[in-house]
């Protein structure tokens, strides 16, 4: 079946070790643009291409197609961009890869757990590509890794405002990406760390904790280690949340993309043990605007509700009344600590539960559906740390009436009954 009658496809004949990288026009009604193997072998960020399945991809896409052998390939529509470049870091990315799986393969024998490893580097580096990357390789060679994803601005896992652990089964999927089933989620409520750091901090300690838990159960895990993805803000106190994940997750190695100051004193404050190296970022990674990186974000949000370009979901829309929730800020304003009462700190206040009382101001609010049990007394205590179930959207606030409409991927009731209020907002615009 042709997916696309009657568009002639432009042909590229790719030589080895060389890649075409491609841009998909952003924008509401822009045409998409689908890319065929003609002959060869190519993938596109770790993930291998079928000959002759025509893959689709969407507005703002950004890829690259590279071959290790030479291959030819077709693009049809009109893509922004399109050009094939021989300078590319794939090789030093693989032999990353090569020296990781090295790694793993000690741990088996040894009895040992297998490579830590945290990828840093500014904005637009190609943070999340190398992390894809690694993990498909790991994947492709039956390893079993566990993907980090502490980049509260663009999770490649879940909505912003979250931080979540993944367990990788497969490849990525050439247009999708991974297949997220069952990933463990936590809410944080803002796209970048530095509104809660202390929040911040904690979350990455329970995510390590969850972690040496399930290596402690399962040696698959174990062996197959763990690429953690961190945010791009690498100074102060994003430098600060940098050094405490390395410790909480005990990391082996770090991968720095093209930052040689933050390779420096990463080397200067990290442990001996840990292995800190320097990679070039690709020529390939496209710079994004903030206004780009909002709309990836909605973007991100509104694929949650309702599904993904071949998948296409059906959100419902319900009533909830006020009287059957309990809705919560997590972090109260900080207040001089001559103020503080005795005995307790600036941690406390920014990781202390503030009830919300609904009102329209709520209105458009993301909201996390905290997995926490309902149960009278047990409702305040340790939700910070829990993980939650699924978002919700406010779509409309009803004061008179004590209710307020939700946007909810499931029908109602809902699950539970605590709910985390994100700084993060949602126009549904369908
Ligand atoms: P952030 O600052 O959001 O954390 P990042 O450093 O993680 O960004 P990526 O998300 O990995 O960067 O890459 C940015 C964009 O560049 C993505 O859209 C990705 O698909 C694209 N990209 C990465 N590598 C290449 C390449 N070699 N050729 C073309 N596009 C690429």
């Amino acid at each position: 079946e042709d997916a696309s009658p009657g568009k002639v496809g432009t042909r590229f004949d790719l030589e080895k070790e060389t890649e075409l990288r491609f841009e998909v026009e952003a924008g509401d009604g822009a045409e998409q643009v689908e890319l065929e193997l003609l002959s060869g072998m190519a993938e596109v960020f770790g993930s291998e291409l079928n000959r002759n399945k025509k893959y689709t991809f969407g507005p703002g896409a950004k890829i690259a197609v590279f071959t290790w052998q030479g291959c030819s390939i077709n693009l049809y529509g009109k893509p922004e961009v399109a050009y094939v470049s021989k300078d590319t870091p794939m090789l030093l990315y693989l032999n990353t890869h090569a020296a990781l799986e090295q790694m793993r393969k000690q741990a088996e024998k040894e009895n040992e757990r297998g490579p830590r490893v945290m990828v840093v580097g500014p904005t637009d580096v190609g943070k999340s590509t190398v992390c894809r990357l690694l993990l498909s390789y790991a994947v492709r060679v039956g390893r079993r890794p566990t993907f980090v994803e502490l980049d509260v601005g663009q999770s490649g896992v879940s909505v912003p405002g979250t931080v979540s652990a993944l367990c990788i089964e497969r490849p990525a999927d050439v247009e999708e990406g991974f297949s997220v089933q069952a990933p463990l989620v936590y809410h944080f409520g803002s796209t970048t760390p530095g509104t809660n750091i202390k929040l911040y901090n904690k979350l990455t300690s329970c995510l390590a904790e969850v972690f040496s838990q399930r290596c402690e159960v399962n040696r698959k895990a174990s062996v197959g280690g763990c690429i953690i993805n961190t945010c791009g803000w690498v100074k102060g106190s994003g430098y600060q949340a940098l050094v405490h994940c390395a410790s909480a997750f005990e990391v082996d190695v770090v991968l720095v993309l093209d930052h040689e100051r933050l390779y420096n004193e990463l080397k200067r404050d990290l442990p001996h043990f840990v292995r800190v190296v320097l990679l070039p970022k690709s020529g390939g990674v496209v710079e994004r605007s903030k206004e780009c990186r909002r709309e990836a974000r909605d973007e991100k949000i509104r694929e949650y509700f309702y599904g993904f370009c071949g998948v296409t979901f059906y959100p419902f829309s319900y009533e909830v009344r006020f009287s059957d929730v309990r809705i919560y800020k997590i972090g109260a304003p900080s207040i001089p600590d001559s103020c503080l009462p005795l005995g307790m700190s600036q941690d406390d206040t920014q990781l202390k539960l503030v009830p919300v009382t609904p009102g329209r101001d709520l209105t458009y609010h993301v909201l996390s559906v905290s997995s926490a049990d309902d149960g009278e007394d047990g409702v305040r205590k340790g939700i910070v740390e829990t993980p939650v179930c699924g978002f919700i959207v406010v779509t409309n606030v009803d004061t008179q009436a004590q209710v307020m409409k939700v946007l909810s991927p499931a029908p109602r009731p809902l699950p539970r009954h605590t709910l985390l209020i994100m700084d993060i907002r949602f126009m549904d615009m369908k």
